[in-house]
């Protein structure tokens, strides 16, 4: 059984009729991205999402992906082709001034205003996550010229990338605090942070999300140097992290994202956090219903690293074949999990290095432990915060985990938790009430045996703040 959850990012591919569905019965979790479309086509896709796995009765977290302080070229009528050697303009609104003969060759808008003051000739700016690049030839007001040094057609909303500018910015923007307030108020589960460059960062958005009386939690993407640089508090301070791949590559060359995958991955699990991959997975997809051989092979090598999920992001949202694509990620995802061996004791020399004091820590560590020696089928985990779920995700290895909670948005995040089943369970009398009514669940609907072993740990008393205090073991 596939172990590795799945993100897909929504988009027009999958508002064609019965796509949706299709996506929904395999993927464990859905990404909107802030940064493309309007607010009444993401209203009407979280309703959709939510309509459809109510219907087939599957638990699917939605992340609110927050554009972040990245700069993109504006909203044009059609993508534009921009040919190699080609001198063209950007300007700052919709305006496009003089092309044609002996004007510019192409004129893009970049509604941008400090992008004007801090751009110099020479200056190398990628774009479209490094499948375009020109250079600055001529700077004046309210216009930047280049020259196209790697051309091709470059579509609306794409990212602009200047090389070396230096400009000042908040970590949140004004468009970012309009779909905050949005997600709050409709009640996203996730919230992902783009650009994050050091634990203060998360920290704002969190205040920000309580100030509108909201809870999310935050998943801050790995994609800014001075976030490799602070990753240990970055870690402590986030709900999970996403090896966001597109803008890591733009910002410390492609050929440096194999290892600092391998290395964000590695740091996420010692922190016992949940980790997400996420770019270019299936890439030739967006246009080919096969996946290529280097791609299934990046699959499984993410997997093999230890992430939890593994993400799509055109192939889902744009693609054209969408369903295929998931389809795809969930066959190669399962067969790489099930030649996947964990190493337990990398993340038990973590512990012991750092976390090991906390009571819930070793409390999750010990029934990890458990599990292994005596065989147990199964890892239940009682959860209210969803805290001991997550790091007992880490830690089970092969084992299956079941996390069970009261709490619906709770039971939804254990969509982005490696191995993790989630068992929504009313409030109980007692203790052992709860666990009864969960001995029966595993047996109906988990595919358990009569006779397996199973590790539960849980905070005594129930449903009392604090920690997990408590380890037993039963057989069905
Ligand atoms: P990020 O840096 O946050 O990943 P991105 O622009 O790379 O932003 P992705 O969500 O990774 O966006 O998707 C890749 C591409 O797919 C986008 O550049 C865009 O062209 C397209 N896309 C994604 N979602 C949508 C959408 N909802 N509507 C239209 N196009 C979309
Ligand atoms: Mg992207
Ligand atoms: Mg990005």
């Amino acid at each position: 059984m596939r172990k590795t959850k799945i993100v897909i990012t929504m988009g027009p591919a999958l508002a064609e009729a019965g796509r949706l569905r299709g996506a929904l019965e395999i993927a464990d979790a859905v990404r909107l991205n802030a940064s493309h479309g309007d607010l009444g086509g993401r209203l009407e896709a979280l309703t959709e999402i939510r309509r459809i796995s109510g219907e087939i009765g599957r638990r699917v977290p939605v992340l609110l992906d927050l554009q972040g302080p990245k700069w993109r070229v504006g909203a044009m009528e059609a993508p534009q082709e921009l040919p190699v050697g080609t001198i063209g303009v950007f300007h700052p609104d919709g305006e496009a001034p003089g092309t044609g003969p002996g004007g510019a060759a192409w004129a893009v808008p970049l509604p941008h205003p400090e992008l004007f003051l801090g751009a110099k000739a020479g200056q190398r700016w990628i774009l479209d996550d490094g499948n375009l690049e020109v250079e600055v030839t001529e700077v004046r007001p309210r216009l930047v010229a280049a020259r196209v040094k790697v051309g091709g057609l470059l579509k609306p909303r794409k990212g602009v990338h200047p090389i070396g500018l230096d400009v000042a910015f908040d970590p949140l923007t004004p468009k970012d605090l309009v779909d905050i307030r949005w997600g709050v108020e409709h009640g996203v589960d996730l919230f992902a942070q783009s650009f994050v460059r050091r634990a203060e960062d998360v920290r704002s958005l969190e205040a920000v999300i309580k100030g509108l009386g909201g809870s999310q939690p935050i998943i801050s993407k790995i994609e800014h140097p001075a976030a490799l640089d602070n990753l240990h508090e970055i870690l402590e301070a986030s709900w999970g992290v996403m090896v966001a791949r597109g803008d890591l590559g733009v910002e410390l060359g492609v050929e440096r994202v194999p290892n600092l995958q391998k290395h964000i991955i590695a740091s996420a699990r010692h922190a016992l956090k949940p980790v997400i991959t996420a770019t270019q997975m299936l890439e030739s997809m967006i246009e080919s219903p096969q996946p290529t051989r280097a791609e299934a092979s990046d699959v499984a090598n993410a997997i093999w690293d230890g992430t939890d999920a593994v993400m799509l992001s055109a192939e889902s949202a744009v693609g054209k074949f969408p369903v295929d694509a998931i389809q795809w990620l969930a066959r190669i995802a399962a067969d790489a999990d099930a030649h996947f061996r964990p190493r337990l004791g990398r993340t038990e020399d973590a512990l012991t290095q750092r976390l090991s004091s906390r009571t819930d820590v070793a409390v999750a560590f010990a029934a990890c432990r458990t599990a292994q020696e005596i065989g147990a089928s199964f890892i239940v985990v009682f959860t209210e915060g969803g805290g001991s779920a997550r790091m007992v995700s880490r830690l089970a290895g092969d084992l299956p985990v079941v996390g069970v909670t009261m709490d619906l948005g709770n039971a939804r995040r254990m969509g982005v938790m490696r191995g993790v089943q989630s068992l929504l369970l009313p409030k109980a009398q007692s203790a052992d009430e709860a666990m009864a009514t969960v001995e029966k669940a595993l047996l109906k609907s988990f595919g358990a045996l009569p006779g397996a072993k199973v590790v539960f740990t849980l905070g005594l008393p129930l449903y009392q703040e604090g920690t997990t205090n408590s380890l037993k073991v039963i057989e069905l």
